[in-house]
């Protein structure tokens, strides 16, 4: 899938060359889980896995949606229609980022657009993020207005919250608009302020790998409202405003005040705890010590699987697997029930690491799950090919785009 492909395909879906192609990355979160809806603290990456969006402007008030991923062909929806819950299905998404640049002001008439993925889907990597932030990227930079980083991200997760009607955080926008080669993004989702933290595991001899497991339960919904409706109790016990603001030191405290409680303890020990490791794990990065982290994501596992008890058979296996592999530290990622593990480990052990996780999925009768290396990768960009020039220009455009941003 590139770039060159998307601009081809929107030629033949459209019978017309695009403008030009744009892109962005599925994320994962290194650490940092339910914390986003605590007012609390994640540390995503970009992955190499990317949307493109290959568009082109229209001035007649019609928006025309196509995706090599979904069935039903070209969807065509007027503009100025328009209208939370007027869409369904996953035009809403690019439909909805439309919507959500003309509330905030920006004067899109309309746009053909033809997408492209290689995230991939419902696994808990965001490809409705790398959807949205691609489609505003694309209808910004068309119209010749295109918004900074982190406004980009607000107006996508808008989109996500008011149009199609999910009530995700800030974390899977802000990663896939803001992240860059070679780092973490550390996110206070109460304050929406950003750092990178330099985060390489390959310069070190590491590999941070993405198991797929390629199961969603389906008990996940109802629990997740359940979870945070507990946490918003515990706020609400403890007379702070979000557990975000519950310090680890006076944990134990906190814990005392909820007094026989033991289900909300529990919701309250992981938030608070897991901000700790947010903080630690981006100390580690920022010293260099990437494997110190290791130990750190293991007990955020933990912590998921026994104290918020949103694991599941699967997650747990692949963790106990790596962990017995040799691996340096593993955890969930993500709301959890299905959807993807993380494992750091060493690079000569990967192999072993992989083969483990594979072995115990076929014993216990378990489909193979997808496991992949996630090097963290740049955010959203103009991918910059047209589909007019042949392979080896497309390269040197590349060369000299980065060559600019240097
Ligand atoms: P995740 O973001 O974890 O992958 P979500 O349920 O939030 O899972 O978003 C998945 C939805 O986003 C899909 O069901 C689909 O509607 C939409 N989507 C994502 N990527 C694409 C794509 N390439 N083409 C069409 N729709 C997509
Ligand atoms: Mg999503």
């Amino acid at each position: 899938m590139s770039a060159r492909q998307a601009a081809r395909s929107f030629r033949t879906v459209y019978g017309t060359a695009c403008e030009d192609v744009w892109e962005a990355p599925g994320r994962v979160n290194l650490i940092g889980e339910y914390t986003d809806v605590n007012d609390g603290f994640v540390l995503p990456l970009a992955l190499p896995h990317r949307t493109r969006v290959a568009a082109r402007a229209r001035r007649d008030g019609r928006l025309r949606l196509h995706s090599a991923a979904a069935r039903g062909g070209v969807v065509e929806l007027r503009v100025d229609r328009l209208a939370p819950g007027a869409v369904r299905g996953w035009a809403a998404y690019p439909a909805g980022v439309l919507w959500a640049l003309r509330e905030a002001g920006y004067d899109i008439a309309g746009a053909d657009l033809h997408v492209e993925s290689d995230v991939p889907v419902g696994a808990g990597l965001s490809s409705s993020a790398a959807l949205e932030v691609a489609t505003a990227l694309a209808l910004t930079e068309l119209h010749g207005r295109a918004p900074d980083r982190p406004e980009l991200a607000r107006l996508a997760r808008h989109a996500e919250n008011a149009f199609v009607g999910v009530p995700c955080g800030a974390m899977d926008q802000t990663a896939s608009a803001c992240c860059v080669t070679g780092h973490a993004l550390h996110l206070d989702t109460r304050s929406l302020a950003h750092r990178q933290v330099p985060f390489d595991p390959a310069g070190c001899g590491l590999v941070l790998l993405v198991v797929d497991t390629r199961v969603r339960h389906a008990l996940g919904d109802g629990a997740y409202a359940r979870r945070r409706a507990g946490c918003e109790a515990g706020a609400r016990a403890l007379g702070v405003r979000a557990l975000r603001d519950v310090p680890h030191d006076q944990l134990d405290a906190a814990l005392g005040a909820l007094g026989d409680d033991a289900a909300l303890r529990a919701l309250v020990r992981h938030v608070v705890s897991e901000n700790h490791r947010v903080a630690a794990v981006a100390a580690l990065l920022d010293a260099g010590d990437v494997r110190a982290a290791g130990p750190l994501l293991t007990a955020g596992h933990a912590s998921l699987r026994d104290d918020f008890a949103v694991s599941c058979p699967e997650l747990d296996l692949v963790v106990a697997a790596a962990l017995a592999a040799g691996a340096l530290g593993a955890r969930m990622t993500g709301a959890g029930f299905g959807g993807s593990a993380l494992v750091l480990a060493e690079e000569a052990a990967a192999g072993e690491v992989e083969r483990a996780v594979t072995g115990a999925f076929a014993a216990a009768g378990h489909r193979a799950p997808r496991v992949f290396a996630a090097t963290p990768g740049d955010g959203a960009r103009r991918s910059g090919q047209d589909g007019q020039q042949d392979g080896q220009q497309d390269v040197q455009q590349d060369g000299e785009r980065n060559e600019q941003r240097n």
